[in-house]
């Protein structure tokens, strides 16, 4: 059996609140219970938010609230760079893969074709689901560059995707219900995050992902690339949520308290830290 690897990979579109803070918490104790290593990457492919400040503030803050990584952007490793604006070319190879292997396709629908194809107008909290109809008939094979279009993974509908998370037992989706055809490659140039996500993680040989519960269904995603890669996947750990004192979903974009500004309000990293034991 391969030796545990754990991951945290913060994206440095903002400060990072507590809820972040806990999941990565939760990434490093499942790594040290198990003696092994623990790798932090940093995920900056949203050019529009992402900020170099804000990516040197998140490795502070993490180390104030007492994180501590063995490979990283900071600190190197085997399998650098830890940056994923400067792995492109790692991902235009994975993209080349999932063209030879037939699964993604070409797609220049707008958002607004595709809500217009979209029988029931579209509820913005629900998942968009790609309309089939818009699908192309056929992959083209042949292509050797993504260009400046989207490019979307055909999804296999109908087909229950399950696995075993570590924390929450048995978790299914449906694909063509709980999602549809999704992006790969995003007509800015730039991978997507599920492939980024995916070709990072089997590269940096991750043995178990620690993410939140917001992403299972990406998961369910991920999982089909995995599977159209012929790469075993990690094992699975979704925490639950962090709410903030509002009983709201913490979020960078919402009013939470970020990890600086508990900081600077004088609050001590070990007592923010030890209610989350309980998680484990
Ligand atoms: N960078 C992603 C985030 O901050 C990581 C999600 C994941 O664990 O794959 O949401």
């Amino acid at each position: 059996m391969a030796a545990y690897r754990g991951r945290i990979a913060p994206t440095p579109s903002g400060h990072l609140h507590l809820g972040h803070g806990r999941t990565f918490w939760i990434a490093q104790q499942r790594a040290a219970q198990r003696g092994s290593q623990l790798l932090l990457r940093n995920e900056d492919l949203d050019l529009e938010h992402c900020k170099p400040q804000f990516a040197a503030d998140m490795l502070t803050d993490l180390r104030w609230l007492g994180l501590r990584w063995d490979e990283g952007p900071d600190v190197g490793g085997p399998f650098a760079p830890y940056v994923q604006s400067q792995r492109l070319s790692h991902y235009h190879d994975v993209w080349r893969q999932l063209v030879a292997r037939q699964v993604i396709y070409l797609c220049r629908h707008s958002r607004r074709d595709v809500q217009q194809a979209l029988r029931a107008p579209h509820d913005e909290q629900q998942e968009m689901i790609f309309p089939p109809k818009l699908r192309p008939r056929d992959f083209d094979r042949n292509c050797s560059s993504p260009g400046e279009t989207n490019w979307r993974f055909r999804v296999p509908d109908g087909r229950a995707i399950s696995f075993v998370d570590q924390r929450m037992g048995p978790v299914s989706r449906t694909a063509g219900l709980d999602f549809g055809d999704f992006l790969v490659w995003r007509k800015d140039g730039f991978p997507s995050y599920e492939l980024a996500v995916v070709a990072d993680d089997c590269a940096m040989r991750i043995s178990e992902v620690v993410r939140g519960e917001d992403l299972l269904t990406s998961t369910a995603r991920q999982l089909l690339l995995y599977a159209a890669l012929h790469e075993s996947p990690p094992q699975f750990f979704h925490c639950p949520l962090l709410l903030d004192e509002q009983g709201r979903r913490m979020a960078k974009r919402s009013q939470s308290k970020s990890i600086r500004q508990l900081r600077a309000e004088g609050h001590n990293p070990a007592e923010l830290v030890r209610p989350w034991a309980a998680l484990m």
